[in-house]
């Protein structure tokens, strides 16, 4: 049950093997996430999967069903035309999401896989070698609570329920409580792939902005992980993949104490490469007020916000701020600090850290090892992928492996 990502895969695979498949969908569409991915463009897939983009206790424990799964050749299978980009990014050739979910669609349709809209999963428990299912009509209007349908007898069930990001979405816990109905356990959930609060003002006037640069995250003087991407300014701190795939050790290290946040405006250059360049610069400006030096590097709300970081004034002429400013310029350039003060919170948290434990479940076929004919697909899981594809991979690659073994 679930019609994301993970349960389309799963449903349209295990209907390719004749098995009587119904698709249990609380929501009143398939796929919202899907539609949404990407910015409506839909990151399918990367053609770069590493272990090191996936995150969770025991994220290596699916290294193989990952690496095996081809969503390109799925996909071209239904039909749909898909462009890798040189990031190593994949997405449907003609740059719409809702492509991604006709074909899907359309292949539910022709497996005749029954659709159920509106059909929340409530209960679950063992009957005999199978399953009873106690099923909720979820009505049209918010205001309105779920009420009893119908008790459904399955041979084998495939929980697909997704993660808690993105309630509006679907998102929510209630397939984690189905899971320890038949069992299992789940990690602590927090929130991944959020942007980031921040106090500095000086990095909230530059909502708006976005560039090319590495962020680092520091509990204490420790850095906890780092990243190099596009990094998007807002009104509220930090968005863009770069601050994205930082965002899940962020809100951890949050819940035990201070965290800080430094980006690196040059990551291309080594220390001694940018003290060299800013150096080189300084001879011929140094009658020049200080805004002139950046003139041509950055925009001007940027060198603004600079400077400010840095108490100098933007009018004094360069050979006025002493004898090493521009070495202590070429380090803020590289490590400009500021402090995290939380994350947007599960409404924006595109992803789930935390979730049935890895070691709960059979890595190839997502079988569950405490509840015979039971599987586990996607976000219900203990991993999740930075931002790039990864997510929307994994989803795939382990409804795609639990359709075929449920089904077998
Ligand atoms: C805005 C946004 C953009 C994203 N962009 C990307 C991207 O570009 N690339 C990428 O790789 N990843 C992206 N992701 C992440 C990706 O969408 C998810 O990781 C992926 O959809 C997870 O698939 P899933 O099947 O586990 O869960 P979901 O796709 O969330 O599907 C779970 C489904 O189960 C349903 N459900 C829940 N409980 C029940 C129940 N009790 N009974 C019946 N149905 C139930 C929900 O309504 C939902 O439809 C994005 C996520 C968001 C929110």
């Amino acid at each position: 049950m679930g019609g994301g990502a993970s349960g389309l895969a799963a449903a349209v695979t295990a209907a390719r093997s004749t098995a009587q498949v119904t698709l249990l969908e609380r929501g009143h569409s398939l796929g919202r996430k899907v539609l949404a991915s990407g910015a409506g463009r839909c990151n399918l897939s990367n053609d770069r999967i590493l272990p090191e983009n996936y995150h969770g206790a025991r994220p290596a424990a699916f290294r193989e069903a990952v690496s095996r799964f081809k969503a390109e050749r799925f996909f071209s299978e239904l039909g749909l035309l898909t462009v890798t980009e040189a990031d190593g990014r994949i997405f449907p050739r003609c740059g719409k999401s809702q492509a991604v979910l006709d074909v899907l669609k359309a292949e539910l349709e022709r497996l005749k896989v029954e659709v159920r809209l509106g059909a929340e999963a409530a209960a679950i428990e063992r009957a005999g070698p199978g399953f009873k299912l106690r099923t909720n009509k979820v009505p049209w209007k918010k205001e309105e609570a779920p009420s009893a349908d119908e008790v459904l007898p399955c041979d084998r069930v495939i929980l697909a329920c997704g993660g808690a990001g993105y309630p509006q979405l679907g998102g929510g816990e209630s397939g984690y409580a189905l899971a320890k109905a038949l069992g299992h356990s789940v990690t602590p959930l927090s929130p991944a792939l959020v942007p980031l609060l921040v106090k500095d003002a000086a990095i909230k006037r530059l909502h708006g902005l976005r560039l090319e640069a590495g962020l680092r995250v520091l509990g204490g003087q420790r850095e906890l992980c780092r990243s190099r991407g596009e990094v998007l300014f807002t009104d509220y701190g930090l968005s863009g993949p770069a601050t994205l795939d930082v965002s899940r050790e962020a809100v951890q290290a949050l819940a035990k104490g201070p965290v800080q946040g430094s980006l690196d405006l040059f990551p291309e250059f080594s220390p001694q490469g940018l003290r060299a360049l800013v150096a080189g610069r300084w001879p011929g400006r140094s009658k020049r007020p200080l805004k002139d030096f950046f003139l041509g590097m950055f925009p001007a709300q940027l060198s603004a916000a600079l400077i400010d970081s840095l108490g100098w004034d933007a009018s004094r002429p360069l050979d006025s701020l002493g004898r090493d400013a521009s070495g202590r310029l070429a380090e803020r350039l590289q490590d400009w600090r500021f402090e995290v003060s939380g994350a947007r919170g599960w409404s924006e948290a595109m992803a789930t850290a935390g979730g049935v434990p890895a070691d709960e479940v059979d890595p190839r076929s997502f079988a569950s090892r405490k509840a015979e004919g039971l599987y586990l697909t996607g976000e219900m899981l203990d991993v999740d992928g930075d931002s790039g594809g990864f997510n929307l991979h994994f989803a795939w690659a382990s409804g795609l492996a639990a359709g075929h073994a449920a089904a077998s």
